[in-house]
């Protein structure tokens, strides 16, 4: 049956609102299906406007992958912004792709990446609009599948109710698969409507269904377990590990965003992984084993990329992009190769070293010299001891008088502030760094004319890290340190005016580790938050801490559990946490000992130069470390 593009009534509305131009799709790239030609339609969102949703990767890369089959579709929808909410609802508009503007409801798959968790009140809008019952047990066989992924997915829980299923890790090759079952399930009539399709699903072991779970609690709140309720559910579920990237050169097509969006440029990522061991870092945790790009496959999808969108800024992405085994040959060769051209490289995240000044000099020979970002994430040598960040005082000292005496005259540090086992000398200790900075860069340049910046973001302990047990720092106590940091750089007369500082309030990092490590009595509060007009929580000017914690009181107010006992208390070993059952590879026990070490300051290597200390991941889902060198290198561009 056809479905209608709901642009004509769309339309009349879009004067109205700002940005109209976000909802109209046609982007160089994108694509437009027959719908009556394809068996497995999926609408993909990402959960936050198009500014911040359309560069997604994860979404790009889904998108792209799913319309090369011949028999599946993909269009994309993002949140729409209040404005076109309200217009929305009173002229009966459904949720609608910008692809086609067809109603999301009319999809098999509503495919949802979750980068972050202040995206899920976004989610219910969504699911609202588009005429999707939120409750999950409400649906019926006219609704899609909803189905979540990205990182946020490790620990899907507090939004359970709203979701049909989840997806842990690398989406690629689980997109193809689940198209396949939903494809085949669709060719013999749908047997046993939806239930029996989320069986099949579930029934893989690679694709959770809460609804399949019962959870059981202790009478003082903690959860006594999670169980499958029915035959042929496992009781694990694991992630997906894409093991070799150079078969999967996605994005081919970049999308190339209509309206300004916040990076505008090529992304190609490098790696997949970290196995630095950061403490605090959900992302490296649950992405390892790192396996890299080839350099040559990087400088074939640079060349197609650039060809493909006309962009003229490529970014080198992974979590920490310094580290590819042949960083330095890539570096090189694509500069070499654009050199006199229009097109610029970006490395976005630098580990602190020297090396790091060699590669940002490369990237600037042929375009801008941005300012260099360097994270030390904690204040002193002890807090950087305690969360792995092996970074010493000398060691950024050494990088940033290379970089000041090379030219550069702006350096941006990143922090933490509410770590595991921190105290104010901790977080007063960034002050002294900061100025022992400017210190060395008006040494190394003879001139006053050096600046750093000091960015500091509240620590939010994840699932499936060493910090999962810790108890949150409170925001008092972490606002409390950030006013005295503040007036112990603006108060110094000889340093303060060359740092800039910049830091956010606590409240919202207590709402993300409500999020982050709550269980499904959560869910109950993302819906009354949703209800009382909660929208866009990853922007300060939505975000309302008041609201939440309103909307939570109520909602726990018949359970033994509140937001402190979900954030700011320490969980004991055995206690069953909510994503226990999702299987990321790492050995609990790992985890746990990885903890008491941080607690001890004991430091980890980097098990990619050193032998494995046996995380758990790479037996568990059959997985190895993939790096260079490959010692190829880029050739020059062929002009023909
Ligand atoms: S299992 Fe060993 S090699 Fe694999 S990621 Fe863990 S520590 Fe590294």
């Amino acid at each position: 049956m056809s479905v209608e593009s709901l642009f004509p009534r769309l339309e009349p509305l879009l004067p109205k609102v700002q940005k109209p131009i976000q909802y109209v799709g046609g982007e160089l790239n994108s694509t437009v299906k027959d719908w009556d030609e394809a068996s497995v339609r999926w609408a993909l969102m990402y959960p936050d406007a198009y500014e911040i949703g359309l560069p997604n990767q994860g979404v790009q890369i889904l998108y792209e992958i799913l319309n090369e089959l011949p028999d599946t579709m993909a269009e994309r929808t993002y949140a729409v912004w209040p404005d076109l909410e309200a217009l929305m609802r009173s002229e009966g508009v459904p949720q609608f792709t910008v692809d086609a503007h067809r109603p999301v409801r009319a999809f098999d798959v509503f495919g949802v990446s979750f980068s972050t968790e202040l995206g899920y009140t976004n989610l219910l809008t969504a699911l609202d609009l588009a005429g999707i019952p939120l409750d999950a047990v409400d649906r019926t066989d006219e609704d899609p599948i909803v189905l979540a992924g990205g990182h946020a997915a490790f620990n899907p829980e507090p939004i359970a109710d709203f979701l049909d299923a989840a997806v842990l890790g690398d989406g690629e090759q689980i997109a193809i698969a689940i198209s396949e079952v939903v494809r085949e399930w669709k060719e013999e009539g749908s047997p046993g409507g939806r239930d029996e399709l989320l069986m099949r699903l579930a029934s893989t072991g690679g694709v959770y269904v809460p609804k399949f779970y019962d959870v059981e609690y202790h009478p003082d709140g903690r959860i006594m377990r999670v169980v499958p309720n029915r035959p042929g559910v496992p009781s694990r579920i694991f992630k997906h590990t894409v093991m070799d990237l150079d078969e999967w050169p996605y994005p081919k097509k970049p999308l190339v965003p209509l309206a300004e969006t916040v990076h505008e440029r090529f992304s190609v990522e490098i790696f997949r992984g970290c196995t630095r061991g950061c403490r605090f870092c959900q992302a490296g945790m649950i992405t390892r084993p790192v396996r890299e790009r080839s350099i040559t496959t990087i400088g074939d999808m640079v060349e197609n990329g650039i060809r493909e969108s006309g962009f003229n800024e490529v970014g080198l992405l992974s979590l920490s992009s310094a580290d590819h085994s042949e960083i330095g040959d890539v570096a090189k060769g694509l500069a070499d190769r654009y050199e006199g051209t229009n097109t610029s490289l970006s490395l976005p995240s630098t580990r602190v070293d020297a090396f790091n000044i060699d590669l940002a000099n490369e990237f600037s020979r042929n375009g801008r010299r941005s300012g260099l970002t360097f994270a030390p994430e904690g204040g002193s040598e002890r807090m950087r001891k305690v969360i792995n960040k092996m970074v010493t005082e000398e060691d950024l000292i050494r990088t940033v008088t290379t970089a000041y005496s090379q030219g550069w005259r702006q350096v941006k540090l990143y922090f933490m502030c509410g770590l595991p086992t921190e105290e104010d000398v901790d977080v007063l200790g960034i002050a002294d760094l900061a100025k022992k900075v400017i210190q060395a860069g008006r040494e190394a340049t003879g001139s006053k004319d050096v600046r750093c910046t000091v960015s500091i973001g509240g620590f939010v302990p994840k699932p499936h890290t060493p910090f999962q047990w810790a108890a949150q720092c409170d925001h008092e106590t972490v606002d409390r340190r950030l006013r005295e940091l503040r007036d112990s750089l603006r108060g110094d007369k000889e340093y303060g005016r060359a740092i800039g500082y910049r830091y956010h309030d606590g409240k919202p990092s207590i709402v993300e580790g409500l999020l982050s490590r709550g269980d499904r009595r959560v869910g109950r509060v993302i819906r009354a938050v949703w209800e009382d007009g909660g929208r866009f929580d990853g922007w300060t000017e939505h975000f309302s801490y008041e609201r939440w914690m309103r909307a939570a009181e109520k909602a726990l107010a018949d359970e033994t559990v509140d937001v402190d006992w979900y954030t700011i208390r320490e969980r004991e070993e055995h206690e069953v946490l909510p994503w226990d059952h999702l299987d990321a590879g790492l050995d609990r026990e790992w985890l746990w000992q990885d903890w008491q070490d941080a607690m001890s300051d004991v430091e980890v290597e980097d098990c990619r130069w050193t032998p494995c200390y046996d995380c758990g991941v790479c037996p568990t889902m059959g997985t190895e470390i993939q790096v260079g060198p490959t010692g190829k290198k880029l050739l020059p561009l062929t002009v023909i």
